[in-house]
């Protein structure tokens, strides 16, 4: 499979592919994923317990193949992997994030030849979601799409700093937009109680001592939610690296009843209380 890829790839080589062999073998170091044991012959089957780097396109369930607007400045494409580790109250993406399963696969074929077909004037891939890191074998998607010789940019909400740290090692983003959702007390209510609020100043600190020393890689978001005052985004400009200016988006309501807004016993989430 990966020899395919290669070859597929192959066409247009990215400077530098050093610390990326490592994908070649397979190895997806973020999940610290390994291949399911080989079935012997006359032994009954053993489920896999971790994560096959080569299903990372299983959770690719939206592609936009044009954006002017996502990476300011640039002219982009951008995958959508499924998945969200938090349960903000005012998500646009709620079906993506929580329940990716409703939403059929992409051709993985078809996304990698328009990327390969238009590398020429694209100027880059945009990695989102959902929250691209907690996917097993993202590392392995963008070692892919990196072989165009196109840039990367990866969306995150920042509560999984060891995947973003091992990307940044690898080289493999040229830039991550961190979203901070708010000052840290209001973390639990912006996230539909999935992070806490030492979690969330724990886990953004030290996304804020990897921009310190790499300010060019990152740049860092909040958007102004219901609820969020003047005061929160004040909290949070004091809270980034003095190398870094927040970028403040605007909130549009979702073109749906809140209901991601209501208590959730299934997917334990309280009621959001930033949505008016
Ligand atoms: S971080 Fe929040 S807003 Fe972003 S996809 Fe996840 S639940 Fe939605």
């Amino acid at each position: 499979m990966l020899t395919r890829l290669t070859s597929f790839f192959m066409k247009t080589r990215p400077a530098r592919l050093g610390p990326l062999r490592r994908y070649r073998a397979g190895r997806d170091p973020f999940t610290k994923s390994i291949r399911a044991p080989r079935k012997r012959a006359g032994e009954p089957g053993r489920e896999m317990t971790t994560s096959e780097p080569a299903g990372i396109w299983k959770y690719v369930r939206g592609f936009e193949n044009m954006s002017l607007c996502d990476w300011p400045g640039r002219t982009t494409c951008i995958i959508f992997l499924g998945g969200c580790n938090l349960r903000c109250p005012t998500c646009h993406n709620h079906q993506l994030a929580w329940d990716m399963h409703s939403l059929p696969e992409l051709d993985p074929t078809a996304i990698k030849a328009y990327i390969r077909d238009r590398a020429a004037w694209l100027d880059g891939v945009t990695i989102t979601g959902g929250e691209p890191s907690i996917a097993p074998g993202v590392g392995e998607l963008i070692w892919e799409i990196k072989k165009t010789g196109l840039p990367v940019k990866m969306d995150t909400n920042g509560m999984r700093p060891e995947v973003v740290l091992d990307l940044l090692r690898d080289n493999l983003v040229d830039t991550f937009a961190v979203d901070v959702k708010g000052p840290w007390q209001k973390y639990s209510a912006l996230t539909g109680g999935a992070v806490s609020e030492l979690a969330a100043q724990k886990n953004l600190n030290r996304i804020f001592e990897m921009a310190t020393a790499r300010p060019e890689m990152f740049y860092f978001r909040c958007t102004r939610v219901p609820g969020l005052t003047e005061n929160d985004l004040a909290a949070v400009r004091n809270y980034l690296p003095p190398t870094h200016e927040l970028t403040i988006q605007k909130y549009v309501p979702p073109r749906r009843t809140p209901e991601n807004a209501k208590p959730n016993h299934e997917e334990r989430r309280p009621a959001g209380n930033v949505v008016n």
